[in-house]
């Protein structure tokens, strides 16, 4: 075995885990291998050690599986491996790393396996995926086809259907449980939920589309049959899981398909920081694992922090300490505290941006550069009023999860098109498209939908004739089909194409039609970097870009921006300067009104997961007015807001409190007087707990 000096830089516990069944041929001899530890303690630097020592022991890149949370944790993950192995390879390790294909999601890789596998399961390999909103497109269709439309006001919408679903395939639990757990508020109409979930399948598969859960539906399936599971399981040596903790039933049954008896399987993750229980994750997985191997399976525990200083560190164990349940975890760090995380308390949301673009840019005076610096917070729509005034000082930006680029109606618009020629049989594609056309209908439309889907799309469309009213924009439509599915154009010019046609249309929906068409010339530039058509719908519907500033123009790769991201989205990742916004009861937790105790648990996890993203320093935000955008309670309004329950008074002595603006007397009382109100209502809650 090489002795390589990247192993003298890890700890004991680290290198263990990397050298954890390696031998001179690199396979592994030993059982599986967990390794729980808390946030920062280098669960992923040593992932990507192991990787890169496997492959210098001689383990085929090509061989290896690699699952992350997201394809840029992969990305990052590869980028890691090669600098690693590159000490000792040189540039060889360039060479073997790119033959590390097998890395991105379980939904990424899932969706190429059904490509090679789809003729031996009944699947047509060239089904399109469906992102949740066609999803719940498609819900609704079956729900109007099977008269459940206009029954009562209070049936479940699209999207609790597909929500309710989602669940119980994610969990592999029944639906009665599912709703009586997690939806009781629709427990009445089980039996029609059960026949509309019915025909959602029954319409995905004969219009030949999977959505996000086939991806990991079938997959499992497949791990279920012993040939086929055999078959996969046998093109990987070693499969490696970063964030084991947000991984699902149906993901642990397809690991277990994969490598039934545990060899040459290696999941990380923390309990403490399980956040995707919505997405019915369970950290079940990960507290089960060595019980499921038993006796092969090795655990290993990382206790000390690399990344965030004592101080930042205190606070965030003092927040998860009062975690009902979870692994003790003794995490510290050698990191010295250069000052306590702030609290920071501000007068409203407007206050709130004011203050982290004044600070903002003060650190990258100080030479911290933007991108160092990030924006946290638990809803998408938190960071509108961060957004206006980052953009009034020209400071670029970046926002990671919420309302993609992708989510605009006209980009939808463009990308329908491609999907309906790639997928003729792909039913809300097709409506999308059709109901653009002027004069026609829903009637209309099925009509066309319906004679596409049993004969060649071409032929069928030029001997459709629509109703006189519709007659006017058919013909440019037909043309345009046919074009796209001789593939006259080729790729990536048949965008330019798509853009040229959908112009007139674009103009008559949209007033800011000039914004629109510069961000179709955006998507045009990125449809440049796929090789093909049906490459690019199943990359941008997996893993779309995020959205950026839209007045600073989305920021190229080597400029300096700063980044926003909900908390969700913020996983896994680490910069020097933190802020978090709303730290406030209503926000984290979130919608107090429905929080169950483990929900609520969820939230503490949370806020977690979002102070232990600072290296250096920490501010969470105070805003003692916010503003709700409410439906059921009441309208839009302001209302007072109290600090998280989560930083309850007796781990304030973790922080540093403060006011801004600072300086005038009035604030100062009015900020002393504002922190007793909170520590009342703190202790008010308290009494009927
Ligand atoms: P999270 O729970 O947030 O995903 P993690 O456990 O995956 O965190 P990493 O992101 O792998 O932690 O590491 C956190 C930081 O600590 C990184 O900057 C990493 O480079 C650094 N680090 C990890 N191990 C060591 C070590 N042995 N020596 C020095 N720095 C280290
Ligand atoms: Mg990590």
């Amino acid at each position: 075995m090489h002795a390589a000096a990247y192993l003298e830089k890890l700890n004991p516990q680290q290198r263990q885990a990397v050298e954890h069944g390696v031998s001179g041929a690199g396979e592994a001899r030993k059982g599986p291998l967990l390794v729980i530890a808390g946030a920062g303690s280098g669960k992923t630097n040593t992932l990507a050690h192991r990787v890169a020592h496997l492959i210098v022991n001689g383990a085929d890149p090509r061989r290896i599986l690699l699952l992350t949370f997201s394809r840029r944790a992969a990305a990052e993950m590869a980028r890691r491996v090669e600098r690693i192995a590159g000490q000792v390879m040189g540039a060889n390790a360039a060479v073997l790393t790119e033959g590390l294909t097998w890395a991105g999601t379980f939904h990424g890789i899932g969706a190429r396996l059904l490509r090679d596998y789809a003729p031996q399961i009944g699947l047509d390999p060239n089904f399109t995926i469906h992102d949740r909103e066609d999803s719940a497109d498609l819900m609704n269709l079956v729900r109007h086809e099977l008269g459940y439309s206009r029954t009562e006001k209070r049936f479940p919408t699209k999207g609790t259907l597909i929500a309710i679903y989602s669940r119980a395939v994610n969990a592999e639990r029944p639906l009665e449980e599912v709703i009586a757990r997690s939806f009781p508020w629709v427990a009445g109409w089980a039996a029609e939920m059960k026949a509309i979930f019915a025909g959602y399948v029954e319409a995905k598969q004969a219009q030949g589309v999977l959505d996000y859960d086939d991806l990991l539906l079938y997959w499992a399936q497949m791990a279920g049959e012993p040939q086929l599971a055999a078959d996969i399981g046998g093109r990987f040596d070693h499969v490696l899981v970063d964030e084991y903790q947000d991984t699902n039933r149906l993901q642990a049954s397809i690991l277990i398909g994969l490598k039934p008896d545990g060899r040459g399987l290696t999941v990380v993750g923390d309990d403490a920081q399980s956040i995707y229980s919505f997405r019915a994750a369970t950290v079940r997985n990960i507290l089960d694992f060595p019980g499921h191997f038993s006796p092969r399976a090795e655990t290993i525990m990382l206790e000390q922090n690399y990344r965030s200083t004592q101080s930042i560190l205190r606070a965030a164990n003092a927040v998860i300490d009062f975690a009902a349940e979870r692994y003790a975890k003794n995490l510290w760090s050698e990191r010295p505290s250069l000052e306590r995380p702030a609290l920071v308390n501000v007068r409203d949301e407007i206050e709130q941006a004011n203050f982290i673009a004044t600070r903002v840019l003060e650190n990258r005076e100080d030479g911290i550069a933007l991108k160092s610096q990030a924006v946290l917070f638990r809803a998408s729509h938190h960071s509108g009023p961060l957004e206006v005034e980052l953009t009034r000082r020209n400071i670029p930006f970046v926002k990671f999860g919420g309302l993609k680029f992708l989510d605009s109606a006209h980009v939808k618009d463009v990308l329908a098109v491609l999907r309906f020629v790639e997928n003729p049989r792909d039913r809300v594609a097709g409506f999308r498209v059709l109901r653009l056309l002027s004069g026609f209908g829903a009637a209309t439309a099925a009509k066309v939908l319906d004679t596409v889907a049993t004969g060649p799309m071409v032929p069928s469309l030029e001997t459709f004739s629509p109703p006189p009213r519709a007659a006017q924009d058919w013909p440019g439509f037909v043309t345009l089909a046919r074009d796209l599915k001789s593939r006259a154009t080729g790729w990536p010019g048949e965008l330019d194409r798509v853009r040229q046609w959908y112009e007139p249309h674009l103009e008559r929906l949209h007033e800011d039609a000039a914004t629109r068409q510069a961000d179709l010339v955006q998507l045009a530039q990125i449809a440049g970097s796929y090789p093909s058509r049906a490459r690019f719908l199943t990359k941008l519907t997996l893993d779309p870009p995020d959205a950026t500033s839209a007045e600073a123009g989305p920021p190229h790769l080597d400029e300096d921006y700063l980044i926003l991201s909900t908390i969700h989205s913020s996983k896994g990742q680490e910069w020097k300067s933190v802020f978090v916004l709303n730290v406030i009861d209503g926000c984290i937790p979130s919608d107090l009104g429905v929080g169950t105790k483990d929900e609520i648990e969820e939230e503490r996890r949370l806020l977690y997961v979002a102070m232990t993203r600072a290296k250096d320093s920490l501010s969470l935000m105070l805003p003692q007015r916010f503003f709700v955008h409410g439906q059921s309670r009441g309208g839009d309004r302001h209302v007072y807001a109290a600090r998280t329950r989560f930083i309850p008074p007796r781990i304030l002595d973790h922080f540093a409190t403060s006011v801004w603006p600072p300086a005038t007397p009035e604030a100062a009382t009015a900020a002393s007087a504002s922190e007793v109100r909170i520590d009342l209502s703190a202790r008010m809650r308290g009494m009927w707990r």
